[in-house]
Formats: structure tokens, sequence, C-alpha cells
């Protein structure tokens, strides 16, 4: 059977519109419309015939039952659902409804057509409003991870639009101590503020929080407010004990925004707005509006952490000793049994972690400051005090004296084999600019540069 053999029996099947007719042509050539395709072939078999043309109206299409006429219609529904919300990217899908699903699998058969000839409805139905929906916009269809999802439910007549995160990437320093990365429900009254019906919780004072501050408290909510989101979530790339600071490089994070109208916010007076909000307990810098991707990257990649460390000792040490013990320590691999303090709901296990770097100054008889690179996961205060033999080797064991940190910096994470800052994953184009360095200052880029060669 030629085309317009085809053409000539799916139309002997009752009115069937151009689109419907050219859609089950829609892989030959290229540049066409189905409705193009089925409109060409109806004059080409009339032509043929020496017929005179009869056009048929999309309204009557017992196929599509009128569907194919109201690409424009759907489009501006589409449109009129995001109305004040910016976007950049967009994506249609298409609920069909069941009865146009099933006519055109019938209209396939009884014409002895493959089942699967041409293309679907849906995929018409996605391409031609979603044409249509980035000429009102002014946006560009994106099939990977668009900024808005429309679902045309043609059977409800509804669009559902779903306006997908926007992210916010940065590194935060917290300078000061006690205050957690991510907020902290009260456990005694699981995070309600009362105990029983109305009795004040005791333990959080009734604000439903052990902790009154946090680093996502501090820095989130400015960050929601500008993108005028719902709601904000922070991904750390690991967290620091509550009672360490985090300084130096800062720690990477990603704050994700929920249900967001505006996607382009300046990072500059960002990045200000949240410091102000977090009043020097927390600050940020190096924002950067960053992809979907960059949560995992922040939260998978393998990070080095350089610590400081205050100690004390039991009993007095030498500044020879200390420093042939930290001498022992440099280059180590630590065997880590799962530390006493840690959250015991978690499985037990011995784990082997790296030290990089060890060095340290002796203070007096019984204080040192102590300092030390390793890789990711390596507990630092059990590597001081050795947890009762459950940190093997560590310095108290080397000494042979007790020791115990007594305050604790993380005072930088790196990335172990590449920087977390790829370009890949930010959306603005502020890594053009010289000032985006996420660490300005030059010593500390030195230091960085010589841990990296040490490794
Ligand atoms: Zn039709
Ligand atoms: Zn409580």
């Amino acid at each position: 059977m030629s085309i317009l053999d085809d053409a000539r029996a799916l139309d002997g099947t009752g009115p069937v519109c151009d689109a419907c007719l050219g859609r089950a042509f829609a892989d030959r050539s290229f540049g066409l419309t189905n409705a193009e395709r089925g409109r060409s072939l109806r004059v080409a078999a009339a032509l043929d015939d020496d017929e005179p043309f009869e056009p048929t109206p999309t309204a009557e299409c017992w196929v599509c039952e009128g569907e194919c006429a109201r690409f424009d219609e759907w489009a501006e529904r589409a449109a009129s659902a995001v109305e004040g919300v910016e976007f950049e990217t967009y994506q249609v899908g298409t609920r069909t409804p069941p009865l146009v699903e099933e006519n055109e699998a019938l209209l396939r058969e009884e014409t002895g057509l493959d089942p699967e000839a041409g293309e679907l409805f849906k995929s018409e139905f996605n391409r031609e409003v979603g044409k249509r929906v980035g000429r009102l916009t002014e946006t560009e269809v994106e099939f990977g991870r668009p900024d808005i999802q429309f679902l045309l439910d043609i059977e409800a007549g509804e669009v559902e639009a779903t306006v997908n995160s926007a992210f916010v990437y940065g590194r935060y320093r917290k300078l000061e101590r006690d205050i957690p990365q991510t907020e902290w429900p009260c456990g005694r009254c699981d995070g309600r503020g009362v105990l029983g019906a109305d009795r004040e919780c005791p333990q959080c004072d009734g604000t439903g929080y052990l902790y009154q501050a946090s680093v996502e408290g501090l820095v989130a909510p400015p960050i929601r407010d500008a993108m005028d989101g719902s709601e904000a979530t922070f991904h750390g790339a690991g967290r620091e004990d509550v009672d360490a600071r985090m300084l130096g490089t800062g720690r990477p994070f990603v704050v994700e925004v929920r249900d967001p109208k505006r996607r382009t916010v300046n990072v500059g007076p960002l990045e200000r707005v949240v410091n102000d909000h977090a009043e020097g307990r927390v600050e940020v810098e190096g924002l950067r509006l960053a992809t979907y991707e960059m949560v995992e990257r922040v939260k998978e990649l393998d990070a080095s952490k350089r610590y400081h460390a205050e100690v004390e000792f039991d009993a007095a040490v030498s500044e020879d000793e200390l420093s042939d013990a930290l001498a022992d320590l440099e280059g180590a691999s630590i065997e880590q049994y799962t530390p006493q303090r840690v959250d015991h709901r978690r499985a037990n296990l011995t784990r082997t972690r790296e030290v990089y770097e060890a060095g340290g100054e002796w203070a007096d008889a019984t204080h040192a400051t102590v300092e030390f690179h390793g890789q990711g996961g390596l507990y630092i205060k059990e590597l001081v005090s050795g947890d009762d033999e459950r940190t093997e080797p560590s310095l108290a064991g080397l000494l042979g004296v007790g020791a115990t940190v007594t305050a604790l910096d993380v005072v930088g994470v790196y990335g172990e084999d590449e920087s977390f800052e790829d370009e890949a994953y930010f959306r603005d184009d502020r890594g053009a600019d010289t000032d985006s360095d996420p660490d300005p200052d030059p010593d500390e880029t030195e230091a960085e540069t010589a841990l990296e060669t040490d490794e």
C-alpha cells in the first residue's frame, strides 16, 4: 500500500482531522507539523483521484474529539498557571484521555497500520503546546530538569504546574560554638514544645528546639525569602560537632528553595543579607546559583578536613615528646571503632582513616595546640584521646598520658580529588568574575595549595 492508500484508508474511518491523519505519518519527512502532513496527504489524494477537495473540520474529528484545535488554548492556560513565577526552562507533559488513547489504537487497527505508526497524541500535544508555551513566556524547553513542569490534564481541563526547587551554593563559617548545622528538634517533646496536652516542655522551654540557633536557621530563611519560596532546606558537605567552630575555608553547602517565584537573584547582595541576618554567628561567602546536581555533589564528594584543637594532658608532656608523637601520627592509618559518644543507634564498626598531616605547638607541660589534616570521617576528638583504646594509634596512646580536646575548630574542607566549585554545577556566570574566589585570603589559599601537594 502506498502512503496515499494509507491516507485514504484512515480518512475512510470517519471524520479525521489533519493532525490526527498526519500523526500516523509523523516519522516521515522533517520540518512539518502533523496537521501539514495530514492536509498535504488529503490534497495529494484528491489530486490523484481527481475528486473535489473536502477539508475536515478538526472539531468533528472522531479520534481526538477536536482537541487538536486547542493547542493555543492549552498554551495560554499553562502560561497563566505560572503567572508571577520566574523561570527559564520548562517541559510539557500530557495526560491523554483514555478514550483518545483507544481511538488512536483503533484508527491504526482498522486501517491495518502498525499499532505504533507515527507518534502518539501525547507526543504531539507535548510538542505543539510546548512550542507555544515557549513563545508566550519567552522561555526554553528543557528535557532534563526544567524549572517548571507542566502537566496538561486534557480530560479534567486543567494544567498542573510544578515549580522545581532552586539552589544556592556557598560556604559557611560558624564563628560560635554550640550551634548545630541543622535545626535540632527537642528529643523530650519531639519538637512539639509541649508535654502531654499542654505542659510546657522544660527541656527546651517550650520552643521545640534543643538549640535556639542553627546554621540552617541563620542562613536558609533569607535565601528562601529572596527567592520568594515556600520553604528552604539546608544541605551541608558533612557537618562539624555542635561544639566545634567552622573557620578558614568554610564548609560547602547548598540551600534548596521550594516553589521559588524568583530564581535569578543577585548573589552579591544576597550574601550581605544573609550575613546581616546571621549577626556574626555564622557567615557565608562565595554564594552562587547552582543546579539540582550540586546537592548530591556537596553530599557525596569525598572531602578531607583540616582541624585545629586545643588539648589538655593529664600529666606532664615535654615539647619533644609531643613533637615525636605528632610525627608518628603524620601519614598514619588510624583504626577507629565507632566512638562511644556517637549515637548508639548507629552500627558499630571499625573504620580506617588517614592522617595526612599532623603538627602542633607545645604551650606548657599540660597544654598544646595541635593541627591535623585528615581524610573525611576521621574522628579528631578520639584521635587525641584514644577513646579507651577504641582509636589506634592516638595522641594519648603514643604519649602514654590522658589527652582531651578542650576546643575544636574545623579550619578547612577540601574536595579530595577535585574542588567543590565546578562551573558545570553553577547556573550563573559568577565564575568569570575573579572576585568570586571563595577563599580570598592569600595566606589561606597558599596553605590549601600546600596541603594538596602534600597528599
Ligand atoms: Zn483529530
Ligand atoms: Zn522540648
